[in-house]
């Protein structure tokens, strides 16, 4: 795919973000049993605090990455660094939130009991517990909803408090699969702007994955658009746009603008399929 005959501000080849980077994959791929190279040559150092987006269609490999990052899976070659003063580097799970597009909530559990979980696990003590859970639910807006059992709140309130569950541990990553995509568009862009409020409150950096051009661009400090068969990344994308992002930003010439960019390199990238 040539990439040069579009008008880019980005290159195949721009340099990460030269923030210190929480967490560096060099060269990492993942050819999986069956012969499945589900990764190519995935290169990116993501930065403190940043906000990165994985674009592409499904099957490029975006969730497979996630859960490199999560060790969850282990990468066929390369190498996956944490910075010595995030994650200690034999633990890395410990400084990880991870949001699914499905809640997976406990279903005879309240909000704050859903959300007390992972610190119960890790040992917290249960008063401690309490408090940072009943902090981390007033965190995303769901002050006053406890007790709430999941049946009882929508869709949206729902991944609201899988985001609470995933921020309690106080992450320095927080990595996310297609949070959004099953909520209704008023929802989503709603819980668009409550994470980039939340993200800016707080210090970890946002792995998003989606396949919304709209989404990644709204959010992103960076996209990295990727192609399927094999997965890899064919651009990595800079969204120059200063947050707060708000609903000004989306009807903006800006936002459209990249948006328009972003779709076409998306389309060249993934031409063959
Ligand atoms: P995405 O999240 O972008 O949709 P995935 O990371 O889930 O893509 O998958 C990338 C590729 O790897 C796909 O072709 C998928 O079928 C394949 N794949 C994913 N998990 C496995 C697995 N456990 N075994 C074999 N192939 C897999
Ligand atoms: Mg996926």
């Amino acid at each position: 795919v040539n990439m040069t005959a579009t008008s880019l501000r980005t290159a195949p080849n721009t340099e990460p973000p030269r923030l210190k980077p929480v967490v560096r994959l060099t060269h990492i791929s993942k050819r999986f049993a069956n012969g499945t190279l589900a990764v190519q040559d995935f290169n990116f150092a993501f930065p403190q605090h940043g906000f990165i987006s994985l674009l592409g269609p499904s099957g490029c490999g975006k969730s497979t990455v996630l859960r490199m990052i999560a060790g969850l899976s282990r990468p066929s070659s390369g190498t996956l660094e944490w910075t010595r003063d995030s994650v200690v580097a034999d633990k890395p799970r410990r400084e990880l939130g991870f949001v699914f597009q499905e809640p997976t909530l406990m279903p005879w559990a309240t909000a704050l009991r859903n959300v007390m979980l992972p610190l119960k696990l890790a040992g917290v003590p249960k008063a401690e517990a309490r408090e940072r859970a009943v902090a981390a639910l007033a965190q995303v807006g769901l002050a006053g909803f406890e007790n709430a059992y999941p049946r009882q709140l929508s869709g949206g309130m729902k991944m609201r408090v899988s985001i609470a569950r995933a921020i309690v541990e106080r992450p320095r990553v927080l990595l996310m699969d297609e949070p959004f995509a099953a909520l209704d568009e008023f929802t989503r862009f709603r819980l668009n702007k409550d994470l980039l409020r939340l993200w800016q409150e707080n210090s970890f950096t946002v792995v998003f994955v989606t396949h919304s051009v709209f989404e990644s661009v709204f959010l992103s400090q960076h996209v990295l658009l990727m192609a399927a068969r094999p997965g890899r990344v064919m651009a990595r994308v800079p969204i120059e746009a200063p947050y707060p992002r708000d609903e000004a930003f989306r009807t903006s010439t800006l936002y459209n603008e990249c948006c328009r960019e972003v779709h076409q390199l998306l389309g060249e990238a993934n031409a063959n399929d």
